[in-house]
């Protein structure tokens, strides 16, 4: 045993990595099976795999009270989202199936307040926001407990499906210590590559950890990211300084404090930092571009251990001939090359050219044969 060289990476959340899988139980047969949405599903596969650590199930009304109101759990930790499976009427019996993939022990039942949860959770009670109208349609009651997950769910991408501990064995197998994660929900352009490349230069390695959950039905595909990701690796990464996995999380867009949530996650996975960049799992005009790098200040310090990386937009300056920010260019914005989301499904679409200050090119061909994919559909008779 050579306990000097063992690389030492940062704690999971809580000091302990949670484990919820176990045995299909004898008696499922005679239990109530409840329906999970799919929110739900790639939460519980999350709480099975230790990527929710310390949580063991769905919050009961102390840690979800703790939550809205202090951004922590009942026993201090930070927490910033709540993780509940909602119900419409308390089960009969004290353990229920849930979509056959797993049993709840149930511990509590309780009502809870849509609106207020949306104020807290997302600061808006507008049911336009993608994440309020979600819980408005939810179920009235919150069921709470621990539970035991014997079958776990398909991975979309059963070749990217790493689990905290496969990500932690990875990281150390490399060496690495100090690694930085980096969630998206996007194709990655220049300006997110330089972002991660920022990063990168300050530690061991990096974790590309897009999320493959559920997301607006006008993001990206999953499938149609994971190509452009794969491409923009093979070009321009160095493969031994790299992960690319999937986070199977389904978005939320609660902005500032689903940056938090995502960073406690990837703590989980073994990163010791976190990219947080111009609104984070935002959506519409509901956050600042920079509320997601303020609310990390209301923590105290030393409550999350893992660091986040706040950086400004980045855009490619052409008189500096390089990618830049705010803080390193001094030119006039008119020379910077900077396309906004809604241009740029516009340009792709369309079929214009997008520079390659902008996008790398093999990632701008494999947008543009998704968007002509959509064009096709949508022109195509109805039959
Ligand atoms: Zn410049």
């Amino acid at each position: 045993m050579s306990v000097a060289t063992e690389t030492k990476l940062i704690a999971p959340h809580g000091g302990e990595l949670v484990d919820r899988t176990g045995e299909r139980p004898d008696d499922l047969e005679s239990l109530e099976t409840l329906t999970l949405t799919s929110r739900e599903r790639s939460d519980l596969d999350m709480l099975a795999s230790g990527a929710l650590s310390p949580l063991t199930g769905f919050l009961g009304s102390d840690d979800y009270e703790s939550v809205l109101e202090n951004m922590r759990l009942a026993n201090g930790l930070p927490w910033a989202l709540p993780v509940c499976l909602a119900v419409d009427e308390a089960p009969t019996e004290g353990r229920v199936a849930l979509d056959d993939s797993a049993v709840l022990d149930v511990e509590e039942v309780y009502e809870y307040d849509k609106e207020r949860e949306a104020q807290q959770a997302f600061g808006t009670t507008d049911d336009a926001h993608p994440g309020v109208a979600r819980l408005y349609e939810q179920k009235p009651l919150y069921l709470a407990g621990r539970v035991t997950v014997f079958e776990r769910s398909q991975p979309t991408f059963p070749e990217l499906a790493l689990d905290p501990a496969d990500t932690r064995a990875e990281f150390s197998r490399r060496g690495w210590k100090r690694v930085v994660g980096f969630q998206t929900r996007n194709p990655i352009h220049r300006a997110h590559e330089y972002l991660t490349k920022v990063a990168l230069e300050t530690v061991d390695g990096l974790l590309i950890h897009p999320l493959v959950g559920d997301t607006k039905s006008d993001d990206v595909p999953a499938k149609t990211r994971v190509e452009c990701y794969r491409v923009l690796l093979d070009g321009y990464y160095p493969a031994d300084r790299v992960v690319l996995s999937a986070f199977p999380a389904a978005m939320r867009y609660a902005g500032p404090r689903e940056a938090i949530w995502h960073a406690i996650c990837r703590k989980n996975y073994g990163c010791s930092h976190f990219i947080v960049g111009r609104d984070h799992a935002g959506v519409g005009d509901y956050y600042g571009p920079f509320d997601a790098h303020h609310i990390f200040d209301q923590l105290w310090p030393g409550a999350l251990h893992t660091k986040p990386l706040k950086i400004d937009v980045t855009f490619y300056c052409r008189k500096c001939y390089g990618m830049a920010t705010a803080k390193t260019c001094p030119h006039d914005p008119q020379h910077h090359i900077s396309i906004s989301g809604t241009e740029q499904r516009e340009m792709l679409s369309s079929n214009a050219d997008i520079p390659p200050e902008f996008s790398r090119p093999e990632v701008v061909a494999i947008l543009k044969e998704y968007y002509a994919g959509l064009r096709s559909t949508r022109q195509s008779p109805a039959s």
